[in-house]
Formats: C-alpha cells, structure tokens, sequence
C-alpha cells in the first residue's frame, strides 16, 4: 500500500539516482528533471493529509470490516448549547446510540451536555481542546498536550477518558501520527462526510449520505448545525429503510471507547 514511508524511499531514491548521473557518470541532466523527486513526493503526501481515509500515515478506523448492514453515526464539534440537546432528544426517541467526537473548550459551561451523553447510552470520543485551525502545523508534543487537556476535562466532568480520537479537519501528518502513538490513542475517521458543515438544502443532504450507505460504513456529522438536526429523524429513517441497523462505533469497530 503507498503510505508515506514508499513515496520518501522513492523520492529520495530518485533525487539520487539523479545525482549519480549527474555527478559520476557526467551525463547531461537538465534542471528540471530534479522537479521529479518533488513531483514524486508532493502529491501523494498532500493526498494523504487530507483523505482520512488514505491511512497514508498511520492506520486510521474508518469503517467496520463487516459485512452485515450496519452503520455508526457521528458527531463533531459539540457540545453546543442548542444543537446537541435536539440531537440527543432524537436520538433518544429513536433509541438509536452514536459517538460526540466532543472539543474539550466547547465543554466548558456544557459539562451537563457531556454528562447526558454518556447517560443517554452514547459514546464520548476525543476531537482536541482547541480544535485549533493551525492544529496541524503544531509539533507532536504541543498536539499531544492539546489532546491530554481534552481528556483532563473529560475526565474533570464524566470521570471518563476517551481513547478513540478524531483528528480535526480529517487531517493527518507525521507529527499527529507520534501524537496519536505517544498518547495511546484510537484514530477514528469516517467514509461518509455528510458536507453538513456546508449543506444547504435538506434533500441534497439526505440524500448525499443515504446513496452511500455500505456494511461497516460511519458517518461524520456534526451536532453544531441546525440542518443536522432538522434531517436527523429522516436520515435515521432512511437509514433502516435500506435495512441496515444503526450500531455505536466502538462496538461496531470492536474497539474500547476509553482507557
Ligand atoms: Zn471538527
């Protein structure tokens, strides 16, 4: 499988064999063929940054390898002070459990949120403190103690601490892959992006996840948005209209949610 180890051996292996052309064997190497290398390394490892689901530098849970019709649904970015309630009244009235990918300031004054979530029968999952937009750029060790102070209120407010960990924006690196190691976490991704963040029309949003159901498939939602919840009774519907069941995704992945 390309992960990022093959494409630096295969860059390196060609920015050398360049050099020894060049340098010993005196054959003519026009400049440009020294882009190669960078054309060889560039955009396999920006692919693999942003799909998730690539694994390209670490092995990251985005799908059950199953075959029987079920599916997990998640949540990103809460707990909000509006949404997350009408969501978890739904998903109550609909007995259906489902993971809150929770970012640790947001539970700060929403202490009673997270509590619920985990009365409610719903797994709580780490998605960093800060959720920072540069969060990527950080060193291992500044991501890592920006995950362990998600898990400090966790911990603070439920008593629990989350093992599974959903990197922000689905964006992994080499730094986050040492984080995620040195701090002993499951990286969770997803194989169905809803687009709520984004989504404008209902049907268009329904639709967009309904037409890609598949065994072992997990959902990322995002219970910070009013659409989410205004589709969510349809969407659970539909869901077992298709005859799939609705399963929490540690038990579905066969994973322990915390330490
Ligand atoms: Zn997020």
């Amino acid at each position: 499988m390309l992960n990022n180890k093959v494409i630096n051996i295969a860059a390196i292996f060609s920015l050398l064999v360049l050099l020894f052309l060049d340098k010993y064997l005196a054959l003519p190497i026009p400049f440009w063929a020294y882009g190669l290398p960078l054309l060889i390394f560039l955009p396999p490892t920006i692919h693999g940054a942003m799909n998730i689901e690539a694994g390209f530098f670490m092995k990251v849970w985005c799908k059950a390898d199953t075959t029987e019709k079920v599916v997990a649904l998640s949540f990103d970015d809460g707990p909000d002070a509006i949404y997350t309630p009408q969501i978890l009244d739904i998903l109550q009235q609909q007995e259906v459990p489902a993971a809150f990918f929770c970012i640790g300031k947001n539970i700060r004054g929403n202490e009673h949120l997270l509590k619920r979530i985990y009365a409610d029968g719903h797994v709580i999952g780490n998605h960093t403190y800060s959720h920072d937009f540069w969060f990527d750029m950080k060193l291992s060790g500044n991501m890592l103690t920006d995950m362990q102070q998600m898990d400090a209120v966790t911990v603070h407010a439920t008593g629990l601490t989350p093992r599974l960990f959903r990197p922000p924006y689905g964006v992994t690196n080499p730094n986050l892959a040492r984080a995620v190691k040195a701090g002993n976490y499951l990286p969770v991704g997803w194989n169905i992006r809803s687009l709520d963040t984004v989504a404008k029309d209902e049907t268009e949003l329904l639709n967009r996840i309904l037409e890609r159901l598949t065994p072992g498939a997990v959902i990322l939602l995002h219970d910070t948005r009013k659409i989410t919840a205004d589709i969510l009774p349809q969407l659970i519907q539909g869901i077992r209209q298709q005859g799939y069941q609705l399963e929490r995704i540690d038990k579905m992945l066969k994973v322990r949610a915390y330490v």
